[in-house]
């Protein structure tokens, strides 16, 4: 069920009425995903590793009844942090190949477009540094070293400012993610900044994709099994999702936007529409509530597997476990690692 298309920016919808929800509700029993556990990919290079630094990008604070389930309305706000990662993909011990995944907020003193500063007031948007002053100040990376930016999708809260990337930085989207001038107005930048770099949106026919884990279509982004993009829509169009191999059998998901708690991945209906309560205000965030629907069932799956963890891109609970010292946390990548997170979600 598409709702009233096209879905202006992180403006909550809602259903108009009980019938439009429960007609919903009900054409959930024809929506089916692939049951079928398709085990995941093993590494081709032996030698490859992944080395994860996730990036604190801002916050939001917003009232709960945007994302949570609510009996009674309240004013109760929630801290909801932004992160974005870093993927080094190592050989041998040297970095061959780094990206990164999401951008966080635009920062709030920058100039932006008008429906974004709403936006950020809003929802109460608080910025530090902006991931490319992490990358040259705390990490001593020039952002030529990067090759390229990923976007989960293009909403105010993961794009940062592309502007103050090199043209040599590649952008990554998902399939059917907005192209061209439209792409350009929800990223906040002038068309120049697209044309003068490589702008690869994934393609449904000429990429190529394999099923994986609770039936996901990805391409494999380094072509040794190490990244995977998953195609994961509903919340907007082109949403992706990446799993990312942190040790040797375990892996990370980031998963964007896909739902905004931690613990509605083993609550999706509340996932995909967050206030159902005596209020019956049936707001959502998502563009596709079936695709929302079917998206969140996934990755709800694949949390359930003990070498598989979700961190989403607002994902408060993980924040409280990552021992965060300032906005730059560099995973360890080992098992004990993996364990101790996997822990502090379960
Ligand atoms: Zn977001």
């Amino acid at each position: 069920m598409s709702l009233n298309s096209p879905a202006p920016l992180s403006e909550p919808k809602q259903l108009a009425s009980d019938e439009e929800y429960n007609s919903w509700l009900k054409s959930l029993g024809h929506v089916k995903y692939n049951d079928d556990w398709i085990p995941l990919p093993i590494s081709s290079d032996q030698d490859a590793r992944l080395r994860i630094t996730a990036l604190s990008l801002g916050s939001l604070d917003m009232e709960k009844h945007y994302i949570a389930y609510e009996e009674e309305p309240s004013h109760e706000l929630l801290h909801l942090p932004d992160y974005g990662f870093i993927i080094e993909r190592e050989v041998d011990g040297k970095v061959v190949n780094r990206v990164l995944f999401d951008l966080g907020l635009k920062q709030v003193d920058q100039p932006m477009k008008e429906a974004y500063k709403k936006s950020q007031e809003k929802f109460r948007a608080k910025t530090g540094k902006s991931a490319p002053e992490l990358l040259q100040d705390e990490l001593k990376l020039s952002l030529e070293q990067i090759d390229a930016v990923i976007l989960s999708h293009t909403h105010f809260d993961h794009i940062g400012d592309l502007t103050q990337f090199p043209a040599s930085v590649e952008l990554v989207l998902g399939a059917d993610s907005p192209s061209g001038q439209e792409l350009a107005e929800q990223l906040d930048v002038p068309m120049s900044c697209l044309e003068a770099r490589t702008v690869r949106i994934l393609n449904r026919e000429k990429d190529d994709w394999v099923k994986i884990g609770a039936g996901w279509s990805a391409v494999d982004y380094f072509g040794d099994n190490t990244m995977l993009l998953l195609h994961c829509p509903g919340h907007y169009k082109g949403h992706i999702a990446a799993l990312v191999q942190h040790s040797p059998n375990n892996w990370l998901i980031f998963g964007g936007d896909c739902c905004h708690l931690h613990t509605q991945l083993k609550d999706v209906k509340i996932g995909v529409f967050p206030s159902f309560g005596n209020q019956k205000r049936f707001t959502t965030l998502d563009y596709d509530i079936e695709d929302a629907y079917i998206s969140l069932s996934r990755l709800s799956r694949m949390e359930q597997e003990k070498n598989i963890l979700v961190f989403i891109a607002h994902d408060e609970l993980l924040h409280k476990h990552m021992n965060s010292q300032g906005q730059v946390t560099r995973l360890a990548g080992d098992e004990k690692e993996f364990n101790r997170l996997k822990a502090s979600v379960s």
